[in-house]
């Protein structure tokens, strides 16, 4: 099927166009307002059914073949992050204080891509297609509230798959892992009350500075006690603030951080764990403590056939040699949502090279010729599953 490389590399230019287009108007998180009506006017013109405001923001275009079959979904997210650029580029970010750093620009410009030449090809599936664009990937996450909207019914999503764009893997590789690829990431804040007062005079005082410092240790035992060594998992606490000045003892203490993990019952023992370790230390030292510990992302889990297809496509992308299983990545994603739904597959597209920045930094850019290898290997996944 080389006809497919064809019609996409005459597309090049449309391609690398929309890619720019996006990267010049970023918006971080649930604020994805012109992206999302740009997308929304590149599915009309494709003439996909198209519905819009799902979870704020979502978009989804529907290519459904009239002939029966099976419906696939096909996702990119489209939110940027709250960072300044620094990458000089032509085309950089015209929104001051927001960025595409996480390449959520190259994600989007691949599906569009993708549905430009699969509307092409629409005579060799069967079934629906569905292409969905989400907000807020970045957290709070979009993936859970454009679910509860209904995105994965009528029709009922069989399949879902997605990609990102990956540095820590060498340009014109893919990455495809069946399994776990990334962990459950969930956030905790904590307030510990203790009782201030003069700093010569602990025995009328609870310390909640030092009682900070008690619970930050005892989390830390968590994974180095009570964790299985050969089942991964991190407690971060990523911030903590307390005290004012030499001769005061805090009154109160603030700190928050996150958990991670693959496994799915660890991940639901983490809110009875943590708090039983913060209670006890808390009430041994005298303090109180409000503690608010959110569930974020489920672990990302590939289903094991449809990462067997997702490679066989890769490898017609860019050959045996050039298809790797990645290592998986602690990073969390809410693609893993669609995951638990449908059986899916999300898989990294290698933007590595030397000079490379890494995703979340002012300078992160990527080789758009990238693009056009995971549009095709969308449609291939696309016309092996629905052709
Ligand atoms: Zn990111
Ligand atoms: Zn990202």
């Amino acid at each position: 099927m080389p006809e497919i490389k064809k019609v996409i590399h005459e597309n090049r230019e449309n391609i690398v166009k929309t890619r720019r287009d996006l990267h010049r108007i970023p918006e971080p998180a649930f604020t994805e307002k012109k992206t999302s009506a740009y997308v929304a006017e590149y599915l009309k013109k494709e003439g996909l059914a198209l519905q819009t405001g799902i979870a704020k923001y979502g978009v989804v275009g529907t290519l459904d073949t009239g002939r029966p079959g099976k419906t696939l979904m096909i996702r990119s997210d489209m939110d940027a992050l709250p960072i300044s650029e620094q990458t000089g580029l032509a085309f950089a970010s015209m929104h001051e204080g927001a960025m595409h750093a996480c390449g959520h620009d190259g994600h989007m410009a691949m599906v569009l891509g993708a549905v430009t030449v699969l509307n092409k090809m629409r005579d060799k599936l069967n079934g629906t297609i569905k292409f969905l664009f989400q907000p807020a990937e970045e957290g709070p996450g979009g993936a859970k509230p454009m679910i509860e909207e209904g995105v994965m019914e009528n029709p009922t999503v069989d399949y879902s798959i997605g990609c990102h764009v990956w540095p820590a893997i060498e340009e014109g590789t893919i990455g495809v892992k069946p399994g776990p690829l990334m962990a459950a990431m969930d956030r905790f804040d904590l307030k510990i009350i203790g009782r201030g007062g003069h700093g010569a005079m602990p025995h009328l005082c609870v310390d909640a500075l030092e009682v900070g410092t008690q619970v930050i240790n005892a989390l830390q035992r968590i994974v180095s006690r009570q964790m299985n060594p050969l089942q991964p998992t991190v407690v971060t606490v990523g911030s903590f603030h307390a005290g004012t000045t030499f001769n005061v003892i805090s009154a109160e203490a603030e700190m928050c951080g996150t958990t991670r993990t693959f496994d799915r019952n660890i991940w639901s023992s983490w809110p009875e764990r943590m708090e039983r370790i913060i209670r006890g230390v808390c009430e041994s030292m005298g303090a109180s403590y409000e503690l608010e510990y959110v569930q974020g992302y489920p672990p990302l889990l590939n289903d094991d056939s449809m990462a067997q297809v997702v490679r066989r496509c890769a490898e017609e992308v860019v050959g045996r040699e050039n298809v790797l299983e990645p290592e998986p990545t602690m990073g969390g994603e809410d693609m893993a949502f669609y995951l638990e739904k449908s059986k899916g597959c999300f898989f990294f597209l290698g933007v590595g090279r030397e000079d490379c920045a890494p995703l979340h930094n002012p300078k992160f850019d990527f080789n758009e010729d990238v693009l056009l290898l995971g549009i095709e290997a969308y449609c291939r996944i696309a016309l092996d599953l629905l052709g």
